[in-house]
């Protein structure tokens, strides 16, 4: 701790970081024994078809919400599972809670689209990763039809591949072969060699809302979006826009050819009970939006 030096200034700077780091250890605390109490929870944001308005994805989003208390947001929480030695327990629970949701809606006679569930660098480097996935694929579904991997797709960010690029390569391979597929999330953001782009098994990139959210006031981000979306298709990758929060970014997106999209526009991220409705009402051949044209 600075020494006050005269005036109020350093004791000023000192007390907010006094309580961030208050409010770390509680969290941290507070984290170890969340899974076991049920408050590590999951949401679903629906991914949209640009062409159609059609619901043809979800992406699952950790909820932590302390007992009684206020609910703290991922940026938060999954940092201090990875630095505590919590991340691999956060990535099983949240796979376990979507593939039981998927089976679950499955059995009900619904069609669940493809869900994607965020993997964390740290996560995606363990060995035992495939295996459990596989595992729990192999438990999930009903009796009369296993889930299949194509239920599936992971979302890794850029740094992912950074450090040992044979192994994360040879994951993704293998995740492939039990069907599962990948998304660069974030795309954009993270390390920007473009060349490992070319040999890499993955199906999809996700365009950061950064590059997303000026595309209907600025000439120049849309220039940018636009050239985002020519390159993933070029090199043959599906692109999802995230943060879509206005008609004209969806109506812009879809004229530079971005096959899905996300967002506040189209939806917030839902309670599973919500999600299910959503379902539902797509079973019925409801859109989920209705996309203008630029
Ligand atoms: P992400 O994977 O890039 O997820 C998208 C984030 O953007 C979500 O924030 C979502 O709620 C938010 N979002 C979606 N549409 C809009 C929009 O139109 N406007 C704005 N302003 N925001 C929008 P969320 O749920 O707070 O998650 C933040 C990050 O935390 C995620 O970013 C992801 O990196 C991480 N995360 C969330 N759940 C998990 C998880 O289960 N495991 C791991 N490893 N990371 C997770
Ligand atoms: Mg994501
Ligand atoms: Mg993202
Ligand atoms: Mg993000």
């Amino acid at each position: 701790r600075a020494k006050a030096d005269g005036g109020g200034r350093v004791r000023f700077l000192d007390a907010p970081l006094d309580a961030l780091a208050k409010r770390r250890r509680r969290l941290e605390r507070a984290l170890r024994g969340a899974f076991e109490r049920g408050e590590i929870h999951v949401v679903y944001q629906p991914k949209v078809c640009l062409q159609t308005g059609a619901l043809c994805g979800a992406e699952a989003l950790a909820r932590w919400r302390l007992r009684g208390q206020e609910e703290v947001p991922p940026a938060e929480f999954v940092p201090i599972c990875e630095d505590i030695g919590l991340i691999d327990e956060l990535g099983r629970h949240v796979m376990r809670r979507v593939l039981a949701d998927i089976s679950a809606w499955r059995a009900e006679g619904l069609a669940p689209p493809k869900v994607a569930v965020n993997v964390s660098a740290r996560q995606f480097q363990d060995p035992g990763l495939v295996n459990f996935v596989a595992d729990l694929l192999a438990e999930a579904g009903t009796p009369e039809k296993a889930l299949g991997g194509e239920a599936l797709e992971i979302e890794i960010t850029e740094s992912a591949f950074i450090g040992d690029t044979r192994h994360a390569v040879e994951q993704l391979r293998r995740l492939g072969e039990i069907g599962v597929t990948a998304a660069i999330d974030d795309f954009g953001t993270g390390y920007s060699a473009l060349s490992y782009l070319r040999n890499l098994p993955v199906a999809t990139l996700k365009i950061d809302r950064a590059f997303v959210s000026g595309i209907d006031t600025d000439e120049g981000a849309r220039r940018i979006a636009d050239t985002i979306v020519a390159l993933g298709s070029r090199l043959g990758f599906e692109t999802v826009a995230e943060g879509v929060e206005t008609e004209r970014q969806a109506a812009l997106l879809a004229a530079a050819g971005c096959q899905l999209a996300q967002g506040y526009l189209f939806s917030r991220p839902l309670a599973p009970e919500v999600f299910r409705a959503k379902l539902q009402a797509a079973a019925a051949g409801e859109p989920l939006a209705l996309i203008s044209a630029a």
